[in-house]
């Protein structure tokens, strides 16, 4: 009984010891990786909130029509530069070439669906599956337009 224990511990400790390594190095990526946003996705991800802003503020009744397709047009530009400098910035961190198009319109029309379908996060702008309740990207509660 005693030697079945202490070879238990002996490879409970063996294992741990094996295992330490690995958990450090999946908490040090997992670091990494917030600390790796660089500054044109970091522009990316402002860009395209506002514009998500715009379409919300829109849709809740806050932006008259002039006002929405003006700011629109000066954050869709913005947006624009901004995944166009990411989609560069990339390129050169893999070596690939860079893609030809930027499918802003599609991020766009899937944040517009996004927002009336209550997918929409409204913390990342993250765009969810039909019928999520929390954002798969932050956790944020989602149908918040809906519900107000
Ligand atoms: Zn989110």
């Amino acid at each position: 009984m005693t030697l079945y224990l202490g070879v238990a511990l002996v490879a409970a400790a063996v294992v741990l010891f094996i295992v330490q390594p690995v958990v450090k190095g999946i908490h040090a990526s997992l670091e990494r990786e917030d600390d790796e946003m660089t500054e044109t996705e970091a522009r990316k991800r402002v860009a395209l909130l506002a514009l998500r802003d715009v379409e919300y503020d829109f849709l809740a009744g806050k932006l008259d029509e002039a006002d929405y397709r003006s700011l629109k047009a000066e954050l869709t530009a913005e947006a624009l530069a901004a995944l166009e400098a990411d989609d560069a910035a990339k390129s050169v961190a893999t070596g690939a070439e860079p893609t030809a198009t930027v499918d802003l319109e599609a991020e766009i029309a899937a944040i517009r669906r996004g927002l009336r379908a209550g997918t929409s996060c409204p913390e990342c702008a993250y765009t969810n599956a039909p019928g999520s309740r929390f954002c798969s990207a932050c956790g944020a509660a989602l149908g918040e337009l809906a519900a107000s």
